[in-house]
């Protein structure tokens, strides 16, 4: 890094710009005008999606059925090639990972699979700081066998710092447990798990261990077989760009290619014999055979052609200009927002190897119509109740200088009180 030790000046800034090696792909990137965008955690911009759509489009016009086997890549395989082209940035070998499903259908189809309680053993591990989703998804498979959530069902509370002890887990992994399922990042406070670790401790138990990687993957690097992890699955549309409801990816371990999906479909079926259309379910022996129904081949190619792109600048280099981003993000936040009347606190882990690609601000008061400023001045961010403020910038697309003008930009809210301009009445996104 050209730049020297951290300063709050803007020099400082435009030379962290200059010595960027991820500069050149912001162009690669549709910015809505006027807007600095800190929310491809959330929805990722559009990139090469548009391309790859359009492909899609023109082959279905020119061949109809027959982009099927004749399109490139043959619509048949497609959702294994993206699965085999994400595979590196999981750590995953190639059938390992498969693009099917919703995040949440996924949820559903590995916790089907993998929660099998019996015995003495019918406890599923989770967080109570979990992304909702997960939680509602993990209780519908208690209550399908018989159980109840408050017995069944443990959720790992934060400790006082906000952040959730890998420790704790662990003491949790008793021989109660049937399944863990955790996040890697979650979503509110940015805190990164250590999945080795806990992987390791599961495996030790014996208790299945999967992860909702949504808020890693495609900005941080895992490996994920050679950590011996069972399941995991990630949604398309955040980090990796994919669109709005992009289809999701779910990794099996190969240990596990042989274990019955619990949701069964055609699509699930070994390749080569799918189309003899016999009536007992033999499923393909890899990620590919948690498939269920025909993939959306046009929100497929919509990620195919937006993992190009990430692919392309590699997850390392992301990885390494992300924390980059979140941490002087964080130096900015503790030299001029910690004071009064500012008042924000920093709520997201300070080591960079605890945290995921965003950083979240904490306020007492007002931080929605903070936000709600914030927008209005062309800066996305979003809020999540009570009272944090999420800022991810992203290492393809935003600017050092771009984090000094919205970190400046907070405290000109504050400073002229523009915020008690906005009203106080939430939207039904925010
Ligand atoms: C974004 C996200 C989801 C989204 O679920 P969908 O089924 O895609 O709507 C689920 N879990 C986590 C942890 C997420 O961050």
């Amino acid at each position: 890094m050209a730049a020297g030790a951290f300063s709050t000046d803007e020099a400082y800034a435009a030379g962290l710009d200059e010595v960027d090696p991820l500069a050149g792909m912001r162009g690669r990137f549709h910015l809505p005008r006027g807007a600095i965008y800190l929310l491809g955690n959330s929805l990722g911009l559009m990139t090469a999606a548009e391309a790859s759509v359009l492909r899609v489009l023109d082959e279905w016009k020119a061949m109809g059925i027959g982009g099927w086997l004749g399109g490139d890549p043959p619509w048949f395989w497609l959702a294994e090639r993206i699965g085999e082209a994400a595979a590196p940035l999981v750590g995953a070998a190639s059938d390992e990972v498969v693009c099917t499903g919703t995040t949440t259908f996924d949820i559903h189809s590995l916790a089907g699979t993998f929660y099998r309680p019996g015995g003495g053993r019918r406890k599923i591990i989770a967080s109570a700081a979990d992304f909702p989703t997960d939680v509602y998804a993990l209780e519908s498979w208690v209550l399908l066998h018989g159980g109840r959530r408050e017995q069944d069902l443990v959720l790992i509370e934060p400790g006082g710092d906000g952040f959730v002890d890998e420790e704790r887990i662990i003491a949790a992994m008793t021989d109660e447990a049937a399944l863990v399922h955790l996040p890697s990042v979650f979503y509110r406070s940015g805190q990164l798990l250590d999945i080795e670790r806990l992987a390791a401790a599961a495996r030790e138990r014996g208790i299945p261990i999967g992860f909702d990687c949504s808020h890693s993957a495609g900005i941080v690097p895992h490996r994920l077989s050679e950590w011996g992890v069972d399941f995991a699955m990630w949604c398309g549309y955040k980090y990796l760009c994919g669109g709005p409801g992009a289809p999701a990816f779910l990794y099996v371990n190969r240990r596990h290619f042989g274990r019955v999906p619990a949701l069964a479909g055609w699509f699930g079926y070994v390749k080569e014999r799918q189309f003899d259309l016999l009536p007992e379910f033999e499923h393909a022996l890899g990620a590919g055979g948690w498939q269920v129904s025909s993939p959306g081949i046009l929100g497929a190619a919509a990620v195919q052609g937006a993992l190009g792109v990430i692919c392309e600048a590699g997850v390392e280099a992301i990885r390494e200009k992300s924390l980059r981003l979140t941490t002087y993000l964080i130096e900015l936040a503790d030299a001029f927002l910690a004071v009064e009347p500012y008042r924000f606190r920093v709520a997201t882990p300070r080591e960079p190897g605890r945290r995921g690609g965003h950083v979240a601000l904490a306020r007492d008061e007002d931080a929605l119509r903070i936000k709600e400023a914030l927008v209005d001045r062309g800066v996305f961010v979003d809020f999540r109740p009570p009272d944090l403020i999420r800022l991810a910038p992203s290492p393809l697309h935003t600017s050092f200088a771009e984090v000094r003008h919205v970190v400046r930009q907070i405290m000109d809210i504050i400073d002229t009180r523009a915020y008690e301009r906005v009203s106080r009445k939430r939207k039904p996104i925010s």
